[in-house]
């Protein structure tokens, strides 16, 4: 049986090529043994127990294929009882765990970094109940949002976050890292629409907070504990979500705008003008247009028009915000913005977007714009947007940065690390690009440096002077991705002494032993 676990590694050392330090296996944590793999087959038969080395790959590895583990074993229950069963056996042999969900987190949080035991959700995929009047969802953990906003679809509801990996992450997964999304701006944080949860602390035991009410002042609100602890305390074993109704007028413009001003311009007008009907306003660069016209079969932008066909790995077309000499699309934009409202009146909605678009193009901000007049061609504009991420990791290494910064000086940072990148000799001429995209609506800004290759003289460019760089500007240096195995080294940049002191004791509580998900989040002491 042993055998069938695989070989250890030699070494219990992960030298992480993305972070400066190597970090230790914890001694105190035991290995998985036969007897161990005996216990969980006895608790979710055979079938939930994966421990043969090729099955184990994609539970090691995450979606960006940078954070590689070495679990010996993966387990997938199907209840909270079984849930509840495996993590206090865990916790008495100190087994650490690391809970994974669509495994489509950015910041490696959801791979073993050693051996621990993976507790994948994929089999808590049931939807336990919907209230058609009040429109509360509640749904096991591994439930997949896409899935989710699917069968609320059908009753006139959608689920009140969407964001690209929808098709893979699942609603325990979104809720552990509050995920924010693509329409944040109009639905507001998970710490708002989930009304309760179910979960199981990493001693097993079970805490029922499945309520679905939308007031509840009754003590402390330990459900926003589990909300964005990614995985740190305990397990999400079922969520209760309120969602909103689904609306009857969707509209969809794509603009191009000359300048970050004009794009800061365009969110201002769009908050005023179109106001309660707005529900998302994200904005890219000509750099990640062009990644994802370039990465992805059929993706394009209706506001392009390519001219020539992009050749080489280092196409001008690649050259980021405003470098459109050279560029294969000639007459691209420095910028371009998505902006949507969801109402329930279509003549009432047009009127509005179109007073917004008079505003803005009268006054500049916009040079060029399209509407989508179809579900299809809305469908392939926010695939541009939606795209930018796979595009990135297709072209080669990609170091990911989701900060939160004032919006008016938020694309500094893009052209500070750009003009510092090519200073040191990273610059477009050595393959690495810096682009900037995100939820502007939400201060959000996804800072990405793509490069042929991970290579530590870049990385040590880079960090830490872009988390000094967020701290100073009163920034955070995680607005929805979590802190994950990335940047838990660097969490004092964003939270204080006494608050990581805080964070440590209610771990202590509930997860005595500390096996949930060892060396995330929380900076080694
Ligand atoms: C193309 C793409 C686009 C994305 N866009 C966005 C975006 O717009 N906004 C955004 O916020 N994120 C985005 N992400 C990141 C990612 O999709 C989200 O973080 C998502 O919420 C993760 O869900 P998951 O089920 O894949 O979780 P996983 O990746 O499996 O896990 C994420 C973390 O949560 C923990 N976890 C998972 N399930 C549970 C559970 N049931 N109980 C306790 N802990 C658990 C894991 O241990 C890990 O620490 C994107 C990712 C991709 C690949």
């Amino acid at each position: 049986m042993l055998a069938r676990l695989g070989i250890a590694r030699p070494s219990y050392v992960a030298v992480q090529r993305f972070l400066h330090a190597a970090i230790e296996r914890n001694a105190a944590f035991d290995k998985v043994s036969e007897k161990d793999v005996a216990f969980f087959e006895q608790v979710l038969g055979s079938s939930g127990v994966i421990s043969d080395p090729d099955a184990l790959v994609p539970f090691n590895r995450d979606w960006q294929k940078k954070y590689v583990g070495n679990a010996k074993v993966a387990l997938r229950p199907r209840t909270t009882q079984q849930v509840s069963e495996l993590l206090r056996y865990c916790s008495s042999r100190r087994l650490a765990v690391v809970p994974q969900g669509g495994n489509t987190g950015l910041v490696g949080g959801s791979v073993p970094v050693f051996d621990e035991v993976v507790v994948s959700t994929a089999a808590m995929n049931r939807i336990l109940h919907f209230d058609e009047v009040s429109g509360t969802l509640i749904a096991q953990s591994g439930a997949v949002l896409q899935a989710l906003d699917e069968y609320a679809g059908q009753r006139g509801f959608m689920m009140p976050l969407d964001l690209g990996a929808k098709g893979s992450c699942h609603i325990g997964g979104n809720v552990s890292t509050n995920a924010g999304g693509l329409r944040l701006v109009r639905y507001g944080s998970l710490h708002g629409s989930v009304l309760g949860l179910e979960g199981s602390g990493g001693d097993g035991r079970v805490l029922d907070l499945l309520r679905t009410l939308r007031k509840d002042n009754t003590g402390f609100d330990l459900k926003q504990l589990f909300i964005g602890a990614e995985g740190t305390l305990g397990i999400i074993t079922a969520v209760a979500i309120q969602c909103a109704p689904r609306p009857a007028s969707v509209q969809l413009a794509l603009l191009a705008c000359p300048s970050f001003q004009a794009v800061t311009a365009t969110l201002r007008a769009a908050r005023r003008v179109l106001g309660e009907v707005l529900s998302a306003v994200e904005f890219l660069d000509q750099a990640c247009s062009h990644l994802a016209t370039r990465h992805l079969e059929g993706v394009r932008n209706p506001l392009v028009q390519q001219l020539q066909p992009l050749e080489g790995p280092q196409g001008g077309g690649e050259g980021g915000a405003g470098a459109t000499h050279g560029s294969a699309d000639a007459q691209s934009a420095p910028f371009y913005m998505l902006v949507e409202t969801h109402g329930s009146d279509v003549d009432h909605d047009q009127q509005k977007m179109e007073r917004f678009l008079e505003s803005v193009m009268s006054e500049g901000h916009v040079t060029d714009g399209t509407l989508a007049t179809s579900e299809a061609q809305a469908g392939a504009i926010w695939r541009l947007r939606e795209g930018i991420s796979e595009a990135l990791v297709r072209r080669g290494a990609v170091y990911k940065y989701d900060v939160s910064l004032p919006t008016a000086v938020m694309y500094d940072l893009v052209e500070v690390m750009r003009s510092r990148l090519a200073a040191g000799g990273y610059g477009s001429d050595a393959g690495v690009l810096v682009v900037g995209y995100g939820h502007i609506g939400d201060g959000n800004l996804h800072l990405n440096i793509s490069a042929p290759r991970y290579d530590d003289a870049l990385l040590s460019l880079i960090e830490p002077f872009v988390y000094e760089y967020v701290s100073r500007h009163n920034g955070s240096i995680s607005a929805e991705h979590g802190i994950g195995l990335m940047k838990a080294q660097c969490l004092s940049y964003s939270k204080g002494a006494v608050a990581v002191e805080l964070m440590r004791r209610i771990k202590e509580v509930v997860d005595p032993v500390g096996i949930m998900n060892p060396y995330k989040v929380l900076p080694p002491r």
